[in-house]
């Protein structure tokens, strides 16, 4: 069966393929449908592999592209000014702003990870991300009229940004006017803790496997009993891998990558990762880093933050957390945890 659909703006297409498998079970026939869908959201390729127990699944399939549509919207968009960073953003400093629950709750984590890193992963590098214009690069662009931002410009933003300089009591938040928040270093995370509890609320899906952009979901058990494989995509050849981790059971897996958002200009490449130390982007000698953790907030965090502070410190900061870390070098050599180094299956 195919499906497609057709988004608001009628850019987006959905395509939806149904593999029905028949399971026998107890004194009856119960049906697990293995149902895969590409669409995009959050600015990303989604990718997802339900298995569900029931026939209109493309009914759970949509459930999730709508709340990722709505996370971003309503939630976490810099740019759209019906979502709640926005209204933060443009938030005055002396009256502050009533955070919801979900916002106190991801800013308490996110503050933890910048203290923990020495302020290598900081989300007030907004007004810093802008002047580099990151959020307009396509995937990978080479081209010579790219300008870089102004050392002036991007002393000015350094000097007003910083996550000390952000007050929260309570629901209150407080942030200084110049202040912008840039949660691009977590969403994707966040949408895969959104998507968990979603689909731990609908008892048909019983396993699935979602990618959104650099992190990928893993949920329940498969109907054969296998592990999930996720790939890690190779930092210099596109299309290859560089590994494949096998894991069984609920994971959030997130990669940070040089590759992944760049523009080069004479020869040089200038990527999406910034060093809020300089303002320019990280150059800590690694090319990509995955974490695997329970937690997509913290495993999104984490990779963005080893990836600025470099191998040795990088390691310590995982194991800290207590989560498993997969590095790569300019010159393609490899470092990681333990715990890593026994969910590798190819590498
Ligand atoms: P990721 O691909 O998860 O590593 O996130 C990169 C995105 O996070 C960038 O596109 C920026 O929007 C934002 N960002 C860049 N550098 C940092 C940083 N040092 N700390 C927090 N967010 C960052
Ligand atoms: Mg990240």
């Amino acid at each position: 069966m195919k499906y497609i659909r057709q988004k608001r703006n009628g850019l987006y297409m959905l395509l939806l393929s149904v593999v029905m498998m028949v399971l026998a079970g107890g004194c009856g026939m119960k049906k697990t449908e293995k149902v895969t869908c590409a669409d995009t959201a959050m600015g990303t390729i989604v990718q997802q592999t339900l298995y569900v127990q029931r026939e209109n699944s493309e009914i759970t399939l949509n459930e999730i592209m709508e709340l990722l549509d709505s996370l971003e919207k309503d939630t976490l968009s810099w740019r759209e000014e019906t979502s709640e960073v926005y209204s933060i953003n443009s938030s005055s400093e002396h009256t502050g702003y009533v955070l919801s629950e979900k916002m106190r709750q991801y800013l308490e984590i996110i503050r933890d990870v910048w203290m923990q890193s020495n302020g290598a992963f900081d989300v007030t590098v907004g007004e810093v991300t802008g002047l580099w214009g990151i959020d307009e690069w396509q995937q990978k662009e080479v081209c010579d009229y790219f300008q870089l931002p102004a050392v002036e410009e991007l002393q000015a933003a350094l000097k007003n940004s910083g996550f000390e300089k952000i007050k929260i009591e309570g629901k209150q938040i407080y942030m200084p006017a110049h202040i912008q928040l840039d949660l691009g270093a977590v969403g994707k995370g966040i949408a895969c803790d959104e998507v968990r509890t979603l689909l731990s609320e609908n008892e048909s899906v019983t396993a699935a496997v979602i990618s959104i952009g650099g992190s990928v979901l893993t949920y329940g058990e498969k109907p054969d009993g296998s592990s999930w494989k996720v790939a890690i995509q190779h930092p210099r050849i596109e299309g290859e891998t560089i590994a494949v981790l096998q894991l069984k059971g609920d994971w959030s897996i997130s990669t940070s990558g040089d590759y992944e958002r760049y523009v080069e200009k004479d020869g040089k490449r200038y990527h999406h990762i910034i060093d809020p130390k300089t303002g320019y982007p990280a150059d800590s000698g690694l090319i990509s880093v995955t974490i695997v953790s329970e937690s997509g907030i913290l495993s999104d965090a984490l990779s963005t933050a080893c990836f600025v502070l470099g191998k040795d410190a990088g390691l310590e900061l995982a194991e800290e957390y207590g989560v498993q870390v997969y590095m790569v070098d300019k010159d393609l050599n490899v470092y990681m945890t333990e715990g890593m180094d026994k969910l590798l299956v190819l590498r």
